[in-house]
């Protein structure tokens, strides 16, 4: 079943989009089989989960940390994160390039943007942004390179807020990369689209889609 959902979604997607599989609350075991089927590129979304699983899976497995992040998990998962998506502070990026550097090794991150109707999605705006990428203490961290942005559409069957939304994040993309990231071949990725979205994300020129249930079935919320 795995195997065949991460082939069905990869037959659709053009070449230079890949698929983050998105494993928070699936078993080890369900992982390996992604693995077993070529999936190298994970996401997750907690510290305490993604840590036991990266320590045990095999090493070639990229890890994407996808959740909102507090500064105080940032040490558990900086030795196995090979990008953090979901950067929506300064402070957060000061942390992020301060345990980097205690690894030795440079963090790949998203700037994660707010574009969806409810207030409890996370992310900057494009003022509060501008602002860092501004900013002396930004241009001073030399542990974290900038990657792209990522966004989330809003929880909505009405496809064209959606496709206004994702039409939003990569239009901010475009607008960062003249203003900032001109020069710098490294922030190329928009992060956009999840199992009911990502053919939307898809078409408004995302080269990340993040999809969970499509691949692994609806997640048991257990309670633990
Ligand atoms: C859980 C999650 C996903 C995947 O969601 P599905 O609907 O299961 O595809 C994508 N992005 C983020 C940030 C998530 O937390």
């Amino acid at each position: 079943m795995i195997a065949e959902n991460i082939k069905r979604i990869n037959s659709t997607l053009p070449a230079e989009v890949r698929l983050v599989a998105v494993s928070k609350f699936n078993p080890v075991e369900s992982i390996m089989e992604a693995y077993n089927a070529g999936q190298r590129l994970f996401g997750e979304s907690h510290a305490q989960e993604l840590v036991p699983k990266a320590e045990s899976l095999p090493k070639d497995i990229q890890w994407h940390f996808i959740g909102h992040l507090q500064t105080n998990k940032v040490k558990y998962i900086a030795p196995y994160v090979s990008c953090i998506e979901s950067v929506d502070s300064l402070k957060l990026l000061k942390e992020i390039d301060r345990q980097a550097f205690r690894c030795g090794r440079v963090i790949n991150c998203l700037l994660q943007f707010h574009v969806a109707v409810e207030d409890t999605k996370y992310g900057f705006s494009v003022g509060e942004c501008r602002d860092m990428l501004s900013c002396d203490e930004f241009k001073a961290l030399k542990n974290i390179s900038i990657t792209g942005v990522m966004g989330m559409a809003s929880v909505s069957n009405d496809e064209t807020q959606i496709t206004r939304e994702f039409t939003e994040v990569a239009n901010i993309f475009s607008m960062l990369k003249n203003e900032f990231f001109n020069r710098n071949e490294t922030f190329k990725e928009i992060s956009m689209g999840m199992t009911h979205d990502y053919p939307i994300a898809v078409k408004c020129g995302a080269t990340l889609i993040r999809v969970g249930s499509g691949i692994f079935g609806e997640r048991m919320y257990l309670n633990k």
